[in-house]
């Protein structure tokens, strides 16, 4: 490990143990993926912030509650949303909608995205969704595969590592970055789908909300925590960057200003005395609530591969995939993988692209990235998601019973 694994302004020491409350049960410890928590039994735990990932895992499984955030921008948002010179853009990840019922009395697993857009529309929000989004990402990380594919396959020269990481996941960047620098260009260049929301709605979206964009805060409502970590990297600023390069003169802003967690959304629903069980459906406000299929299935562990496959396979063939449900990378085994024959039309040739898919990140990754690093790898375009089952069950969800409430419903 190095000195430092953070770079300048990023959130750091996100998830921290609370002394008076930690039984040092242990429990926490099998659910860390990078052995960062530190305490011997019985005695008080603590968290290596330079090994941690801000996952949250551990959090939604302490049976004490013993693990806390120490960041929230709940109080922030209420106050952006009070401000009429302010336009406040909710982005709403896919995981968010099928757990935040829970915690109004609906049942777990209920998909509730027309209350959730109903009751943020009344709290003062634009609606964004994240599918939107994740629809740009999959377009910009299945074509990258493509080009890498294709230019690996003529033999040219900086033609892109092999196999392509995905690089949604920000648990899964800083465990590359911070352990197998050397895998780094292998990671998709695309950015997440919140970022990708952020940069669009202070770009196109100003002219869409006809607002200036620094007058536009971008709240993503996520189902994990190391997204705060993700919207607080510096790199982040490319809405700021573009307009400077445009003529603007502004101090510097994020593309993503607030990260709420399912739970903060939840809380925030409360505090404002919305009843998102009893709220009216809403459509959305703009284009920004339409998106497909494939943005969906983002927030569940083979989502983003499967999607991925379907935008490979119509422009490498020039038709839909016959089935679009691609049943090997979906479900719980630690490791999927698959393999897809297919007529490559640029290539003028048959091709076999070899698959996998990866979640549960401690327990699953690291032989998969030693055949990486050792040339001997079989895949070609490798998912990694940290959490568990995938961001459905990511560490801002709902905390039920001992957590992992969704495993069960996957
Ligand atoms: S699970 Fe909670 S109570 Fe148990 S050691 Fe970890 S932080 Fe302490
Ligand atoms: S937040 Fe994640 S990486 Fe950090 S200590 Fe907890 S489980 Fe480990
Ligand atoms: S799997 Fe999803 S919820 Fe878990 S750390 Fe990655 S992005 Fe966050």
């Amino acid at each position: 490990m190095t000195a430092t694994t953070y770079q300048p302004g990023e959130i750091q020491g996100l998830i921290k143990i609370n002394a008076s409350k930690c039984k040092g049960c242990d429990a926490c410890k099998q659910f860390c993926p990078t052995h960062a928590i530190n305490g011997a039994s019985g005695a008080v735990h603590s968290i290596d912030e330079d090994k941690c990932l801000s996952c949250g895992q551990c959090l939604i499984n302490c049976p004490f509650s013993a693990i806390e955030e120490t960041h929230s921008a709940l109080e922030t948002v209420i106050k952006k949303l009070a401000d009429k010179n302010t336009t406040v853009v909710g982005i709403i990840a896919p995981a968010v909608r099928v757990a935040i019922g829970e915690e109004f009395g609906l049942g777990t697993g209920e998909l509730v995205t027309g209350k959730l857009y109903g009751a943020m529309n009344q709290a003062g929000f634009k609606i964004f969704d994240c599918n939107f989004a994740a629809d740009l990402t999959i377009m910009e990380e299945g074509s990258e595969f493509i080009h890498r594919l294709h230019a690996n396959a003529k033999g040219e020269e900086n033609a892109g590592a092999l196999p392509q990481f995905t690089s949604c996941c920000p648990g899964w960047v800083r465990y590359l970055e911070t352990r197998y620098p050397a895998l780094l260009p292998n990671l998709s260049t695309a950015k997440s789908p919140q970022q990708m929301a952020g940069t669009v709605a202070k770009t196109y979206g100003a002219k869409v909300y006809q607002m200036q964009p620094e007058n536009i805060f971008t709240v993503s409502v996520m189902p994990c925590t190391s997204k705060k970590l993700e919207a607080s990297r510096p790199e982040f600023n490319s809405a700021w960057q573009y307009h400077q390069e445009h003529g603007a003169n502004t101090p510097s802003y994020q593309d993503i200003d607030a990260v709420l967690t399912t739970r903060e959304m939840a809380q925030l629903l409360k505090m404002l005395d919305i009843d998102l069980a009893n709220t009216p459906e809403y459509q959305g406000d703009s284009l920004f609530s339409e998106y497909t299929g494939a943005g969906t299935i983002f927030g569940t562990t083979g989502g983003v591969m499967e999607a991925a496959l379907r935008t490979a396979h119509k422009v490498l063939t020039g038709t839909e995939m016959a089935k679009l449900e691609f049943e090997p990378v979906r479900g719980l085994k630690g490791v999927k993988s698959a393999s897809v024959s297919l007529f490559d039309t640029e290539l003028n040739q048959n091709v076999t692209v070899n698959v996998a898919v990866v979640h549960d990140m401690g327990n699953n990754i690291e032989p998969v990235l030693r055949d990486v690093m050792a040339g001997t790898s079989p895949y070609h375009f490798i998912e990694v998601m940290n959490c568990a089952g995938g961001c459905v069950n990511g560490g801002g969800q709902p905390i039920e019973g001992k957590g992992s409430s969704w495993l069960g419903n996957i």
